[in-house]
């Protein structure tokens, strides 16, 4: 089961992996965008990180709900509604459950990126993060492994994409040939789910 402690795990996580990123995501935003992706998202997770750290909501639910507040009042670009909505989203799914089962979580993630598709009017094929999301909750039965590696899989497939959605939907063609920033940072988030799990593991 999945409680409090690893939803704070997974949300810290991925602050350290946009960190890490920063750099590589506003590259990606270069050219198809305002390279302004890296920054949005580290200022975001940072400000997600720091009201965790200060208030301590003692549910998954409540602190999915908490950080995808937090996004979307400190992160500026488009990303900043989207993630905020995929995290709110998944937390009201996941109710008030002290622990909830991968199962849960899979669903509730489900929740989550169908309110990213509502609000974003993005499919599947249109070069956005909805591209690393679906097949990520898709392949969560499987684990967090192969949610990770779906991610990837999926943000690396952006490249060939053209653009549908978004800032990058503005250069028509001339956004073929270069990876999704918001598909590459989803791919991050996903990933964090299986560190927060190996802190887990390693405790025991
Ligand atoms: P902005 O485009 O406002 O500068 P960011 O650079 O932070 O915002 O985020 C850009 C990313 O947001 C894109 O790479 C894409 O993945 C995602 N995105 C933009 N518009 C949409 C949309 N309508 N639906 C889903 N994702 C979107
Ligand atoms: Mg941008």
């Amino acid at each position: 089961m999945l409680d409090a402690d690893f939803f704070r795990r997974w949300m810290t996580a991925t602050a350290a992996s946009v960190d890490r990123e920063a750099e590589r995501l506003t590259a990606l935003d270069s050219p198809i965008g305002d390279a302004d992706h890296g920054t949005n998202m580290q200022r975001g997770f940072t400000a997600v990180r720091a009201t965790l750290e200060k208030e301590a909501p003692d549910t998954p639910g409540a602190i999915l709900v908490l950080a995808g507040r937090r996004l979307i009042s400190t992160v500026g670009g488009a990303s900043g509604p989207l993630y905020g909505t995929l995290l709110r989203r998944t937390g009201k799914a996941l109710g008030d459950a002290a622990e909830v089962s991968e199962e849960q979580l899979a669903e509730a993630l489900r929740a989550g990126v169908d309110g990213v598709m509502t609000l974003g009017g993005a499919a599947p094929g249109d070069k956005t993060m909805v591209d690393a999301l679906v097949p990520a909750v898709d392949a969560l039965g499987d684990g967090f492994a192969a949610a990770r590696a779906a991610a990837e899989e999926g943000a690396e497939a952006t490249t060939p994409l053209l653009a549908r959605k978004g800032r990058a939907s503005y250069l028509g063609e001339r956004s073929i040939g270069h990876q999704d920033p918001g598909a590459t940072s989803s791919a991050l988030l996903i990933a964090a789910l299986g560190e927060a799990a190996a802190v887990e593991a390693r405790h025991e």
